[in-house]
């Protein structure tokens, strides 16, 4: 199997023709600028010291400053890094935002540390690379298993490194430290302000048009959620434990509420860790992402729709809101059957997107109301949707390779014009 940067220069090769880069220019989208990598120590709580193997990759700053998330996970690696980078400097460009590409990650299983050990290990990672992040060179924000309290850890120890305040320097903040209102809720949110799109484009109508949603957590909640509140028919949802499916269509706020309060919701239906009001029926995840429905959203992790179960999806649309949920394998099986994937560097960018207001406002110490947020997010997505959509129709390319032409080509617009 290919290594996931094998796969991400694989991609780009696929659109060599259809963008505007000279041979030395494309050469140079296929290097990073920068791959740092230390080996930092820290204490444990029972006073030994361990270490721990730690990356930051650069893809290509052409646009702005580096972006992109910090993930704490035995199977981070270097390959790994230079691949999530390179698809950071894409997923900014198509959604418009000016940042590059930049990724970075710990090898460690988060499960083993405490939370002090935890919070030791964020704070050795920003002194290792303090030198290497900054509001205006290399804006790092949560990933896999880091959330906005390491974020908080991160910022105040940077601030203690450089000494001065820099809110800028990192994204998904608590909102006492800076973090944006609406950030919570904007990964979702573009989704749906996609989806709306293409509906509009396919002649879908909302109500008329039935949605399946993988996952139950930040993503697949706030997603599911204005996807109802936009008319959708939100039928089936589920977690790691399994999903519920309501064929009449199921009101995801109450769906939430029955499973907080473990099924005690009056007139609840309850399976897995998943609720909802009665007439639903239990369903595996396999099961749900097979459903005859209009869309499947896969909302939770990466290679879930691969080739073994490609030829049973039925959806003729898939929007990608995980990273990584369609295997080149099986996107090629989906495509030969008409079904459309509508890919995650669009699909998902309402959360990067967000992570740019933040740094806005954090840069000139002015804070938006969540409506303000939202509408300049609607902005956004649309205007990324719209372009992708026509490079997709104009040059007979997938969504997602329409989505690649459109950012790679404002990344060698930028790079010439630095020339
Ligand atoms: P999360 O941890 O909040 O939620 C993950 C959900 O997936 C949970 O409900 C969990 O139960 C479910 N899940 C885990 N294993 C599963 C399985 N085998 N089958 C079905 N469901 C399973 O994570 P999140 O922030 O919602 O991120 C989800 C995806 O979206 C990831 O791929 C992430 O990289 C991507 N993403 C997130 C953001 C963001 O702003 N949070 C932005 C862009 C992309």
């Amino acid at each position: 199997m290919e290594s996931a940067h094998e796969n991400a220069i694989k991609q780009l090769e696929q659109v060599k023709n259809h963008v505007k880069a000279n041979t030395e220019e494309f050469e140079k989208l296929k290097q990073h600028d920068r791959v740092l990598s230390q080996t930092i120590e820290i204490e444990m709580d029972d006073g030994t010291s361990h270490e721990f193997l730690a990356f930051r990759a650069q893809h290509n700053d052409a646009l702005g400053p580096y972006k992109g998330g910090i993930r704490f996970h035995s199977g981070v690696s270097e390959d790994e890094v230079k691949a999530l980078s390179m698809w950071m400097t894409w997923k900014c460009a198509i959604v418009g935002v000016p940042f590059g590409g930049g990724k970075g990650g710990i090898v460690v299983d988060p499960k083993t540390l405490s939370e002090e050990e935890l919070e030791r290990l964020a704070r050795a990672y920003v002194r290792a690379f303090a030198n290497d992040i900054g509001p205006w060179k290399d804006v790092p924000a949560p990933d896999v298993n880091t959330n906005a309290k390491v974020m908080g850890w991160m910022l105040a120890e940077y601030e203690k490194t450089v000494g001065v305040h820099a809110p800028g320097v990192l994204t998904g903040k608590p909102l006492e430290l800076g973090g944006s209102r609406g950030r919570e809720q904007a990964t979702g949110l573009g989704g749906v302000y996609v989806l709306e799109q293409w509906a509009k484009k396919k002649g879908l109508l909302p109500g008329k048009t039935t949605i399946a949603v993988q996952g139950w957590g930040n993503v697949g909640y706030w997603f599911a959620y204005f996807a109802n509140r936009a008319g959708f028919k939100v039928v089936a949802v589920s977690d790691s434990q399994g999903g519920v499916y309501v064929p009449k269509g199921l009101d995801p706020r109450i769906t939430m509420e029955c499973k907080q309060e473990k099924g005690q919701v009056s007139g609840c239906y309850c399976v897995g860790s998943v609720c909802d009001v009665k007439n639903g029926s239990k369903i595996t995840n396999e099961e749900l992402l097979a459903l005859k429905v209009d869309v499947v959203v896969p909302a939770a992790l990466e290679s879930v729709i691969i080739g073994e179960n490609a030829s049973q999806i039925q959806a003729k649309q898939i929007l990608e809101m995980a990273n990584g949920p369609v295997t080149a394998e099986a996107e090629e099986m989906l495509t030969k059957k008409g079904i459309v994937v509508i890919p995650d560097v669009l699909a998902n960018s309402g959360g990067v997107a967000t992570s740019y207001f933040e740094w806005v406002q954090n840069n000139m110490g002015y804070y938006w109301e969540e409506t303000e947020v939202f509408t300049k997010l609607k902005k956004l997505m649309e205007a990324a949707f719209t372009s992708v959509y026509e490079i997709h129709q104009e040059k007979k390319l997938s969504m997602r390779l329409a989505a690649y032409v459109l950012g790679i080509n404002r990344v060698v617009e930028a790079m010439k014009a630095r020339r």
